[in-house]
């Protein structure tokens, strides 16, 4: 459906039509055919700090930063420095390289409670492959996962919850038989009850309880205070393992990710996006007990033809060290201008009389068109996807380019300017006005 705007949109609509005659839908991941949002793909040609462009040349505020790897922005000179030195001395050798213990050393040191790392290509594999080894560890069948937490795509997690509390999931795409989710449980998220009462149905069976600890992918919903506590008091009493699936949090929240903003420990960590600084890599990780059950060490396996490839550790790297020599400075001013932008927003709305709620952590966020508060996916789905939709395009119409979808977080990055800000909360109050006109 043709949105009606004043950019130019010539090229992007050739490009997609093109793309649409050989890839499915046009795109090679489902959010960026902008479905939700009725309007029509953009094509990114490039990209510098926090602007991107599209191939009508039109520029915007980026806030989606590749879905949270870009944390330094765009074509960031140090990151890209240390690609091509990497990719000088050739791109992939299905052999180790040095710059795979460098990473290593960086994710061990900003996550105490890892004494070991294992590398994969995406986030989608770091999660398939901690659930097989908490499963390995603890010789147990059954996993939780939570509603509206997103793990990436592996079978066993693409599920929706049943009818009742702690029930068992039900396939949430075509294509994944049953069986292969009869050992998922989905439970609503932030409430502890529903894991008591699991972990009492399925005593000794539980392998692990995988969780988003600040969640991402149901828009932005922190747990609630001692709801993280109480999950690792559970696991803990019940053996079970405790993930953390960090791919979104880790060094977006703090540089330690949400792990050492709340201070609770998990068994296993997962980290994806920003660890590969903008290049495809996902990684797991956990104490030496359990690291050591992974092959070749152990009888757990799992294996990659280009996991530890060297231009996205030298990527990551790049990222990282960047991050922790600035972090003093980095995070604070990340968390304080995200503030300035999520109020301004919202004082918008408020002024125009449109009804949202909107939830934060650091530099995570999202407006959510329902009075709120969202806390977990039954309030968050109650919100009004219609009106994000038009506030959505009028944002892309005044040079704004947020997640093309009610139930994706925003980013904010260390090269947004109080001048992005302004604009955004600028261009807030316009799309505001004709949302209500
Ligand atoms: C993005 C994401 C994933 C999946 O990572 P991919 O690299 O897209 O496979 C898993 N878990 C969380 C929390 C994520 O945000």
């Amino acid at each position: 459906m043709p949105s009606i705007t004043s950019r130019k949109t010539e090229q992007s609509r050739r490009l997609q039509e093109r793309a649409a005659r050989m890839i499915p839908g046009g795109v090679n991941s489902p959010v960026r055919a902008f479905g939700s949002v009725g309007a029509e793909p953009l094509f990114i040609v490039r990209g510098k700090g926090s602007h991107v462009w599209d191939a009508d040349e039109n520029e915007y505020i980026d806030y989606i930063g590749s879905w949270g790897p870009l944390i330094l922005g765009h074509a960031e000179p140090g990151v890209l420095d240390a690609i091509l030195g990497a990719a000088c001395n050739g791109t992939s050798f299905g052999a180790s390289t040095p710059s795979e213990a460098d990473l290593a050393e960086l994710v061990l040191s900003a996550f105490p409670h890892m004494q070991k790392v294992r590398f994969v290509s995406s986030g989608t594999e770091a999660t398939m492959s901690a659930i097989r080894l908490a499963r390995a560890y603890t010789k147990r069948k059954f996993i939780v996962k939570f509603e509206g937490c997103y793990h990436g795509h592996a079978d066993c997690l693409l599920v929706k919850a049943g009818s009742g509390v702690a029930t068992l999931g039900i396939p949430g795409s075509a294509g994944v038989p049953e069986e292969f989710t009869q050992f998922t449980l989905a439970l609503p998220f932030n409430n502890l009850g529903a894991v008591e009462h699991a972990f009492h149905k399925f005593k000794h069976e539980i392998a692990c309880v995988i969780v988003e600890p600040v969640v991402g992918n149901m828009g932005c919903v922190p747990a609630a205070d001692d709801y993280l506590v109480g999950l690792r008091l559970i696991t803990e009493r019940e053996r079970s393992v405790l993930i953390f699936d960090e791919v979104m949090t880790g060094f977006r929240v703090a540089y330690g990710g949400a792990q050492e903003l709340y201070n609770i420990l998990p068994d296993l960590t997962t980290m994806g996006k920003i660890i590969g600084g903008g290049l495809p890599v996902g990684a797991y990780g956990g104490s030496s007990e359990i690291m050591d059950l992974v092959a070749p060490l152990g009888p757990m396996y799992q294996a990659g033809t280009l996991s530890g490839n060297p231009l996205a550790m030298a990527a990551g790297c790049a990222t990282l060290k960047q991050l922790r020599d600035r972090k003093s400075e980095i995070y604070p001013r990340l968390d304080k201008l995200s503030g300035e932008l999520v109020h301004g927003v919202a004082a918008a709305a408020q002024e125009a009389g449109i009804r949202l709620c909107h939830n934060r952590v650091g530099s995570m966020f999202t407006w959510f068109f329902t009075p709120g508060p969202v806390r977990d996916w039954d309030s968050a789905s109650k919100s009004n996807t219609d009106m994000f939709g038009r506030f959505f395009r009028a944002m892309l119409d005044h040079g704004v380019y947020l997640p093309p979808s009610q139930y994706e977080a925003a980013f904010l990055g260390a090269t947004h300017t109080a001048e992005d800000v302004q604009k955004t909360i600028t261009a807030a109050k316009e799309a505001f006005a004709a949302l209500r006109a």
